[in-house]
């Protein structure tokens, strides 16, 4: 018989795990070909969660967890749960039930149908400001601009991943770490299933604009290098109007003397220069960053406890 991991990464979620797991044992009594096993990775959260998990494991013995010594974040969370995960297949989804189990079934066909990766994809992205989802897009698309892998938009870690997929993304062990396009770089035969996104039921979300500033920073630089090219292009632009800009002032000396004007203009062309010699600079800074983190190699994420399926 065929096992399949349901992986949940869980910081603060004490509210919805047993609406959760009330969920999932829903959706998965009716699928008696398969083994299951629930892993929860508690995300080192501030809240009962973990007695929660033990309570529920208690009363489910498919239930088995791994317990994080600190908040990780939810990329590394989720690295504990590949390493952990025992399924010929891994459905990842989060603990707030803005990814309804319903969709389980259908993933599960499409992946017995011979797809890796089923990916499941908004269809709209439920109840969220304006603003949030203006710069999700243009940040897609910038993504998308930047980089010769495809990033799909309104995808996002909600997904069923073979064994082969899991086993590919468990080699790397990048602590940047940046899994939707960590997805895309694995390749594989992917196809997507859609869905409607709930909003979320209970508790809040942990992501702030700032946490979001930081990811889609961190997605940019671990995805591509293309912003150390646009600085070297910029550089070139810079220098090539610098370079005719002084020959007109050479020539415009030696034809017309030089009256010593254009205070303003040096001053903006100082300022503008120094803009970009400071923005460049913190480019090659943010990759220096990742490189002094990498080097380090440290783990990337520290196990409190782990708990499994005995009856194995
Ligand atoms: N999460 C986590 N560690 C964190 C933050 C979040 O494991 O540091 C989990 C969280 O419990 C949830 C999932 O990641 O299961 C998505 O988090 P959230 O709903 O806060 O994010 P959003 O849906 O707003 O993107
Ligand atoms: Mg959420």
């Amino acid at each position: 018989m065929k096992t399949i991991s349901i992986l949940v990464p869980c910081y603060n979620e004490a509210q919805s795990l047993e609406l959760l797991h009330k969920e999932i044992v829903r959706v998965i009594s009716t699928l008696e070909n398969y083994k299951w096993e629930i892993l929860f990775v508690n995300d080192g959260s501030r809240d009962n969660t973990m007695e929660v998990i033990k309570g529920l494991r208690e009363k489910d013995s498919r239930i088995s967890y791994v317990d994080l010594s600190r908040n990780f974040g939810k990329e590394n969370a989720m690295l504990a749960g590949f390493d952990h995960a025992k399924g010929d297949a891994v459905i990842i989804m989060d603990a707030d039930l803005q990814h309804p189990p319903a969709v389980i079934p259908e993933m599960i066909q499409k992946w017995e149908e011979g797809y890796d990766d089923v990916y499941a994809q908004r269809k709209t992205r439920g109840k969220e400001s304006w603003l949030r989802k203006k710069l999700t897009k243009s940040y897609y698309r910038l993504l998308q601009g930047s980089s010769r892998v495809d990033v799909l938009p309104n995808v996002g870690d909600f997904r069923l991943l073979d064994r082969k997929c899991i086993d590919a993304l468990c080699q790397m062990r990048e602590s940047g770490r940046y899994t939707k396009g960590m997805y895309c770089f694995i390749g594989f035969k992917k196809i997507g299933v859609e869905f409607e996104t709930q909003d979320r039921v209970l508790g809040e979300s942990s992501m702030s604009y700032k946490k979001l500033m930081n990811l889609a920073l961190e997605g940019i630089t671990s995805y591509t290098t293309a912003p150390l090219r646009w600085a070297t292009f910029i550089g070139l632009i810079v220098s090539f109007f610098a370079f005719a800009y002084m020959i007109f002032v050479l020539v415009k000396a030696f034809l017309y003397g030089d009256p010593v004007a254009g205070y303003p203009t040096l001053l903006t062309v100082i300022l503008f220069i120094g803009g970009v010699q400071l923005l460049t600079i913190g480019i090659i800074g943010e990759y220096l960053a990742k490189v002094f983190v990498e080097v380090k190699n440290r783990p990337v994420y520290i196990i409190r406890e782990y708990k499994g399926n005995e009856d194995e």
